[in-house]
């Protein structure tokens, strides 16, 4: 238990450090009104004292006028430091959530591809977006809410003390009867809340999945299926909803019998005491007041006795996604490589234990094309993922211009690249913005690259040109037309070294040739990889790299690799169709 509180004071106090703190003198400031505002409610009841004795007791009528003013003054106090608590602590609790989800984005950008592999795209929106607001949610409630009626408390309980103490300790009768119910509760609320996350985290992968293999679900009359699934998945969040709140409930609930029990307490001393003359109405009626207004907040307090626990069990899941590390660090080389010669020496690497690379050598000419072949599986497009570092190798060297991968500002070592591959990552924007990704638009290469990669053959047709949206993952484009668009991609990028890899989905004859051509233009001259699935570019490669399982088995060009008959000449038979 105490270790647990420590855990959650550890979690407040790092978001403190890395998020609050900055705004300490809006906070401050927003403190000080909160006192303000709570403090009212004190006066309040402290101001039917004279109302009662001198006015409506003692008959003095003048004190009718500065009693209401007083009052009303009170109220205007409390409606203006409202506006203003409300307006600074909005403006800090949304600076912080927006500024922890671009810091959540920005990290998870950072993390290795096995991240990705086990967290799906649903359950990080879900953390990045569900999470953050569930902390912004708490926290304003926590604080403005939360804050104010504590202060209120402490100002009624003020007024209650100071009119009489033992009538205090009788409405408090009740009081211990709550502490171990609110401590069950939290606890509860706070396993219900991780476990709420993680199935909002599921609903949210749920619907991803579905509305991006919509195709998919279609064809294979899926519909059903995944809603029953879906209804599952929030049918458990209902179920956990419900209990949690009919449980959050007892609270408040204990604290109308708690305070009933109080009023009774008080009513059975105060009552005979104000009889008998010892004390006055106004003493009397100030006291049972301040009872009654905190009444309100207690009640309140009680319905928020988990909520802290629903920002810890956010904050929680934010930084275990913050803490961690990519393994797949930047070198500190800024400088590009002198030549572009790529090098992979006794390379392995293996996926979860299974090795897709078996000691792979491999030398990529500067400037020339080298083909890489091989059956589906062979670790071909490993090889591109290594060279961008997407992922790192177990063992062996792999350098460029003689420089070690490892050894580059990843973002300087990424800039030498540009791939082309066969699932072109569109984004839902208009070609424009999907073939410039984010570089300064210069209209003249702009259209010099995009007439190279053959997509001005079809954006000048196009009503919007290259205004015309792509739709969700470039889907209001054919296959031939995405590759095209990757190509011009590349072609603005204008970086040293290509990596290529051929569709292996066929496209038309038409769209092959155009394809094909903007690929030649683009890789003359450029140190060019190529995973090839056409007989025309390996014939035309500088050199051909066979590879099986994991290791180079053959290299040379296709002349020499036809005439030795080996592995390479079954292929081009079986893949190529015998030519
Ligand atoms: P190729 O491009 O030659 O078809 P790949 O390099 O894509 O082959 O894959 C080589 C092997 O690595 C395959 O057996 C594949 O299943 C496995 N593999 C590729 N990527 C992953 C991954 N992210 N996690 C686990 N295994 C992977």
């Amino acid at each position: 238990m105490a270790d647990k509180i420590q855990k959650t004071a550890n979690l407040f106090a790092r978001m403190w450090r890395d998020y609050l703190h900055v705004y300490w003198g809006r906070i401050l400031l927003a403190l000080f009104f909160l006192i303000v505002e709570g403090s009212t409610l004190g006066l309040l009841s402290w101001m039917l004292k004279p109302l009662f004795d001198r006015v409506f007791v003692g008959g003095d009528t003048a004190a009718i006028w500065w009693v209401g003013g007083a009052i009303f003054g009170l109220f205007l106090i409390r409606a203006t430091t409202f506006v203003i608590n409300r307006s600074l602590m909005t403006s800090v609790s949304l600076a912080v959530s927006t500024k922890m989800q671009t810091d959540m984005l920005r990290h998870i950008m950072t993390l290795d591809g096995g991240f990705f592999q086990k967290n799906p795209p649903g359950a990080m929106i879900e953390r990045v977006q569900g999470d953050t607001i569930a902390v912004q949610g708490v926290w304003s409630t926590f604080i403005s809410g939360m804050g104010r009626d504590i202060v209120s408390l402490v100002s009624l309980f003020g007024v209650a003390i100071a009119t009489d103490p033992e009538w205090t300790l009788a409405a408090l009768i009740g009081a211990p009867l709550l502490i171990l119910p609110m401590l069950l509760v939290q606890r509860y609320i706070r396993r219900k809340m991780r476990q709420n996350r993680v199935n909002a985290s599921q609903r949210a992968t749920r619907l991803d999945e579905v509305l991006h293999g919509i195709n998919a679900v279609k064809l294979n009359r899926m519909e059903d299926y995944q809603t029953r699934r879906f209804g599952e998945i929030v049918g458990r969040i209902r179920t956990s909803e419900i209990k949690m709140s009919g449980i959050g409930a007892t609270i408040p609930a204990l604290v109308d019998v708690v305070t009933g029990l109080g009023f009774m307490g008080v009513l059975w001393m105060g009552g005979a005491e104000v009889t008998s003359g010892e004390r006055t109405v106004g003493d009397f009626m100030a006291f049972f007041t301040a009872m009654a207004l905190a009444f309100q907040p207690l009640r309140r307090l009680g319905s928020l006795t988990g909520t802290w626990q629903i920002a810890a069990a956010s904050l929680e899941r934010i930084y275990a996604v913050m803490d961690l590390r990519p393994s797949i660090t930047s070198g500190t080389r800024s400088a590009p490589p002198q030549d572009t010669t790529i090098r992979l020496q006794d390379v392995r690497m293996s996926y979860d234990g299974h090795p897709v690379l078996n000691g792979l050598d491999l030398v990529a000419e500067a400037g020339r094309t080298t083909a890489l072949v091989g059956p589906s599986g062979a670790g071909k497009s490993t090889v591109f993922n290594l060279l961008t570092r997407m992922v790192d190798p177990d063992s062996g060297s792999i350098t460029l211009g003689g420089v070690a991968l490892k050894d580059f500002d990843l973002g300087v070592l990424r800039d030498q690249f540009s791939t082309v591959s066969q699932d072109a990552a569109l984004f839902d924007e208009t070609l424009r913005e999907n073939i410039l990704l984010g570089h300064p638009e210069e209209d003249q290469a702009l259209r010099q690259a995009i007439v190279a990669a053959h997509v001005a053959d079809f954006s000048d047709k196009l009503p919007g040109g290259l205004d015309t949206p792509a739709g969700p993952r470039g889907s209001a484009l054919s296959g031939g037309q995405r590759q095209r668009v990757a190509i011009a991609r590349a072609v603005l990028r204008d970086a040293p070294i290509l990596l290529l890899d051929e569709a292996t989905s066929a496209l038309d004859a038409q769209s092959e040739r155009l394809v094909q051509q903007a690929l030649d233009e683009l890789s003359a001259g450029r140190t060019t990889l190529v995973i090839a699935h056409r007989l025309s570019t390996v014939r035309q490669a500088d050199k051909i790299v066979v590879i099986e399982a994991g290791r180079v088995v053959e290299e040379g060009t296709h002349d020499q690799l036809m005439a030795e008959d080996g592995a390479y000449a079954a292929l081009v038979k079986l893949q190529f169709g015998d030519k």
